[in-house]
């Protein structure tokens, strides 16, 4: 068969690549430690799965409406007034299975043939193809080292143009961990106020992965005047350990938010109806679980921090929040491992630690930046600490 022209422009999830060339090395008997994967860890909490368990045993497994039921929107409004100051009424609201769907349902309602999309990178592996396949264009910005990975003032104002529909923002940032401040967001703000195309989409979605007492911020929320054109996204992924059970959500304009009801009533219909209850007595069950995760993982990202600056060549800039690490390895390049591999680019770097130091990472390149890799220490310590041995180890003998 011939498969259409837009799959042929996209680039397939390389972090799915590599965790899935991470298990086929494990299958074959090597013990592979992977670091490659975005995902929490721990188990759901018990009383979210338990609230499934009751949705089940209730029978209410049919069709919902099409973007979710109103006992979910109503609590996801309150989420956003308690965490963010934020207003948003249940016509406002849409749920969809992940945040992922949120992101490509609010595209593929908005973009135009040409429509641009701005995406400081890094970024998240799946935005550019997104906006590829929902007939946009993305535009990188490129964001440095120097200022730890943020969007500046000035290169957006030189990126935004006539075409651009979308600026996306993402804090925590997967992959570098970094979270803009209140102040850093206002004065992006400052820009986007003289720029009234442009459209706001912010993906929270590690807004409860924030360490070191650090105060969270939203767009909408540090600049009231862009409420009226951002689509505030979230979900309970990655806070609550949910990965699996597909439930994502956003505020924003109504005109949007029916737009993507319309979307999604011709293609999924609704998110799972137990996960949207089980997403329910997420939001509005005991919060500890997050405090104790994120005890966990501050002292999982401190020591890994410390062992990778350890390495010489090795530059790790310590993340606010999310579960990555994402060092620069520029001082590796050129270098050669005791296996004999030439270390050109962060692919070979990661792929030579995968085969031959047996830690499975993601290169940089997957997510617009060299040369780097992505850790996530989502991992227990001890998995942890081998890990790093193994990478120094790996490092101590390139020459
Ligand atoms: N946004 C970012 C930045 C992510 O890293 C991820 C998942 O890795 C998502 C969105 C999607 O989350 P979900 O599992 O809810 O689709």
């Amino acid at each position: 068969m011939l498969l259409s022209k837009k799959l042929a422009s996209i680039a397939p999830s390389s972090t799915l690549v590599m965790t899935q060339k991470a298990r086929q090395l494990r299958e074959s008997g090597v013990d592979v430690i992977s670091l490659s994967s975005g995902e929490p860890d721990f188990d759901t909490p018990d009383h979210i799965k338990q609230a499934a368990m009751r949705a089940i045993e209730k029978g209410q497994t049919k069709y919902t409406n099409v973007d979710g039921i109103p006992q979910l929107k109503d609590a996801i409004c309150a989420k956003f007034k308690r965490d963010n100051g934020l207003t948003y009424s249940p016509d406002q609201i849409n749920i969809s299975p992940g945040g992922k769907a949120v992101i490509y349902n609010a595209l593929i309602a908005s973009l135009n043939e040409g429509d641009e999309v701005i995406i400081p990178a890094p970024c998240w592996v799946s935005y550019p193809e997104m906006v590829r396949l929902a007939g946009g264009v993305p535009v990188l910005i490129q964001t440095n080292f120097a200022h730890r990975y943020r969007l500046t003032p000035e290169s957006l104002a030189r990126a935004i143009t006539p075409r651009t529909k979308w600026l996306f923002l993402n804090s925590p940032s997967n992959p570098t961990g970094q979270a803009y401040s209140r102040t850093e967001l206002l004065a992006l703000a400052d820009i986007l106020r003289a720029h009234p195309q442009v459209h706001i989409l912010t993906d929270d979605i590690y807004e409860h992965l924030l360490y070191d007492g650090g105060e969270f911020a939203t767009i909408a929320q540090a600049a009231p005047e862009l409420y009226p054109r951002t689509l505030t996204m979230n979900g309970v992924s990655k806070a609550y350990a949910m990965t699996g059970w597909r439930i994502g959500y956003a505020g924003g304009p109504p005109a949007l938010i029916n737009a993507m009801a319309k979307v999604m009533g011709q293609t999924t219909s609704n998110a799972a109806s137990i996960s949207q209850w089980a997403a329910l007595a997420a939001l509005t069950g005991p919060q500890d679980f997050i405090a104790s995760s994120n005890a966990t993982y501050t002292q999982r990202r401190d020591f890994v921090v410390e062992r990778l600056n350890n390495i010489a060549g090795v530059n790790c800039p310590r993340p606010d929040g999310a579960f990555y690490v994402f060092p620069d390895c520029t001082a590796l390049m050129g270098k050669t491992t005791a296996a004999g591999t030439k270390l050109l680019t962060d692919i070979d770097l990661a792929e030579s630690l995968l085969t031959q130091a047996h830690v499975a990472t993601v290169p940089g390149s997957a997510f617009h930046s060299s040369p780097n890799i992505r850790i996530s220490y989502s991992s227990d310590m001890q998995t942890l600490i081998k890990a790093c041995d193994r990478i120094e180890e790996f490092c101590a003998t390139l020459t």
